[in-house]
């Protein structure tokens, strides 16, 4: 099994998030830790007997609690959970927010891979995006973690940001790949409704435009006003460059978004898109656990008080949707599904389910059976999320 923790907390809320993140006193934050501890201690039974193979802190930005708290945690892990001699444990953590002392202590309580969130390396596009970093304070926490002896190193991007041009694109990857992380994340920016960043720039994409309209931004910076999206064909162009950038610097995809150096894909999200279970502790985390799927509850309040699992949520999984997910999931992997593995979980062939589906794929390219693997072709990549929705029978 894999364990997932949320750390809601952030400096302040970025213009494209729509994460269950935001910020919060040093009181607040004790007292959620203390209500993660609550939780650990509700799961310890039910748990026993399973081995944790990834662990994963994610947020928010938890790099922003008190680095001795986060050791704390790991104390509770440990007490909790039967976690794997080898276990992949990852922060995430945001520039700005790290400290030597701090990276010294995560390194002691075991984590042994950091997920860096840089996004750009322009200053200029960090502070239309709202981050509270630069480019400068990510070389100085990068160098800081490998000093500290971080082995296994994330470094999230964003690209198609308002105002990036292909050349800025391809300067952030330049500048990221020279550093050689193990791993990047290469996401395109997706407004989010409900953000900033929807109301500034929805209503261009909703028109199938991501052209100029010279709006000014929200926070009446004027010195960022008129700043637009790429056009489609830019965004298009820079998703295939990319593949190609990374791919000539040693970083394979393995994933729709995601790229790695030989043997450092992420244990933990590959796990997600193959469907290992997890539990998922903390405000509003997700759980995938014997056959049903369930999240926490989302109001701060309610957690604080000692509400986990929101009954709202739960949901049992029949056959079918854990045929749905096998596809719907595991096509996000570029080494696609495993049909035998398909036929040995379900009794079933998969071409006898979603023949139909397959065939017209196939036919328009979308999709190859290779090495007894059904997975995307370049062209189905491009239009993955279409392509999938054509696996969840209805
Ligand atoms: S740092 Fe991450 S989680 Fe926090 S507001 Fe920004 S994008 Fe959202």
């Amino acid at each position: 099994m894999e364990l997932y923790l949320h750390i809601p907390f952030c400096v302040k809320k970025c213009g494209y998030c729509d994460f269950l993140s935001f910020p919060a006193d040093a009181g607040v934050q004790r007292r959620y830790v203390e209500a993660l501890f609550r939780e650990m201690e509700q799961w310890k039974e039910p748990c026993r007997g399973y081995e944790v193979s990834t662990v994963f802190v994610g947020g928010g930005t938890p790099s922003l609690l008190e680095a001795e708290w986060m050791a704390e945690i790991f104390d509770g892990i440990r007490q909790n959970f039967c976690l794997a001699g080898e276990a992949e444990i990852t922060i995430e953590a945001n520039p700005g927010t790290l400290t030597r002392k701090k990276l010294d202590i995560y390194k002691h309580a075991g984590i042994n891979r950091l997920s860096l969130g840089l996004q750009s390396s322009d200053n200029r596009e960090l502070a239309v995006l709202g981050r509270i970093h630069t480019w400068e304070q990510f070389l100085e926490s990068y160098r800081l973690a490998r000093e500290s002896g971080f082995q296994n190193i994330n470094v999230d991007l964003m690209s198609a940001l308002p105002g990036q041009s292909m050349a800025s694109w391809l300067c952030t990857l330049r500048r990221v790949t020279e550093l050689e992380p193990e791993h990047i994340s290469a996401y395109s920016l997706i407004l989010e409704e409900g953000t900033p960043f929807y109301e500034r720039y929805g209503h261009q994409e909703e028109k199938g435009n991501r052209v100029p309209d010279g709006l000014s931004l929200a926070d009446g910076n004027e010195a960022l006003s008129g700043i637009s999206l790429p056009d489609e064909d830019t965004e298009r162009e820079m998703y295939h460059r990319t593949e190609e950038f990374l791919k000539g610097c040693g970083y394979e995809r393995y994933e729709i978004s995601n790229y790695a150096k030989k043997g450092r894909e992420c244990r933990h999200n590959t796990g997600y898109w193959t469907g290992v279970p997890y539990l998922g502790l903390g405000l509003g985390a997700a759980s995938l656990w014997e056959g049903r799927r369930f999240s926490n509850v989302r109001e701060l309040s309610g957690y604080l008080n000692g509400r986990t699992t929101d009954r709202d949520s739960l949901q049992i999984l029949t056959e079918q949707d854990r045929q749905e997910e096998f596809f719907y999931l595991g096509l996000r992997m570029v080494r696609g599904v495993p049909l035998a593995q398909f036929e040995e979980q379900f009794r079933r062939q998969a071409e006898e389910i979603y023949s139909g589906v397959i065939q017209k794929h196939i036919r328009d390219g979308t999709v190859i059976v290779e090495d007894g693997c059904l997975r995307l072709t370049s062209l189905g990549m491009d239009v993955s999320n279409y392509v999938m929705a054509d696996f969840l029978q209805g």
